[in-house]
């Protein structure tokens, strides 16, 4: 078989082009970093977890009407997704304080927020993804109000999706990471949940023990991410070897 193309190796994907024009595969890695790749590690089955898992969700969120560039699963490490310009934002959706937000305002991880708040980071490794304003966004051209008005609408959506699907198996989001990218149809161009939802980009906490179940676990030392994962995922119903959800409704009598 012909070579692909690479065009793109970031830290926990690598892109290749599609069979057809308009296509990329996204091939997902077992590398883990954290604090802007300063700790790295090779977490054996991490891809294999976040594809099944991303997926999942994708398709979750089409289901309900929202717009992903997700076309197909491939195989265990690789899915099909569409092509887009992805915009240099990370757009990040919280329901409880934790990590850089409970640093910067001095507030205890884990307090609920009055609302769902919604900040965006300009996505540059080099600067460490610094938060921005929309200020900053219109200035320097990142996005329109259009862009804003259609970005803010999708992840308050992605949050109400995922906060009930991961209820349901008993886990609180606590606060993820959107991407969003532009697909182009002939002279219309629509914006599109792009790039993964996985735990890499969650935080994800039991309800009762308020284990986790994320990337915090490898960031802060606490345990096995796979297991983490894992957990997820069983929880989900999306291994072979299911186990009984944890955490499902349980009726009172
Ligand atoms: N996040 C991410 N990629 C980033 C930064 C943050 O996926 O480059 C996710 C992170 O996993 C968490 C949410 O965005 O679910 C909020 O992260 P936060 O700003 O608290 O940053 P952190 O404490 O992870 O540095």
């Amino acid at each position: 078989m012909a070579r692909r193309k690479k065009i793109y190796e970031g830290k926990a994907k690598t892109l290749y082009e599609g069979p057809e024009p308009g296509t990329i595969v996204q091939y997902f890695k077992d590398d883990a970093t954290a604090f802007n790749a300063e700790k790295k590690d090779v977490i054996e089955g991490k891809g294999v977890l976040n594809n099944i898992l991303s997926e999942y969700f994708m398709l979750g969120l089409a289901n309900v009407g929202v717009p992903t560039h997700f076309l197909k699963r491939l195989n265990m490490r690789e899915q099909l997704v569409r092509s887009c310009e992805i915009i240099p934002l990370e757009v990040i959706v919280r329901n409880y304080a934790a990590g850089s937000m409970s640093k910067r305002l001095g507030i205890e991880e884990g307090t609920q927020l009055p609302r769902p708040i919604v900040e965006y980071c300009y996505k540059e490794d080099k600067l460490g993804d610094p938060l921005v304003t929309e200020e900053h966004i219109a200035a320097f051209g990142w996005a329109t109000q259009q862009d804003m008005d259609d970005i803010l609408s999708l992840a308050l959506r992605v949050n109400d999706f995922l906060s009930g699907v991961m209820y349901g198996v008993g886990i609180k989001l606590v606060d993820f990471k959107i991407e969003i990218g532009r697909v182009f149809e002939g002279d219309f161009q629509r914006l599109v949940v792009a790039d993964e939802i996985s735990p890499d980009s969650c935080r994800l906490w039991d309800l009762e023990t308020g284990e986790k179940l994320d990337k915090d676990v490898f960031r802060r030392d606490l345990g096995s991410l796979t297991d983490a994962y894992t957990e997820v995922a069983n929880r989900l119903g999306l291994l072979p070897k299911n186990q009984p959800p944890m955490g499902k409704p349980t009726l009172i009598n």
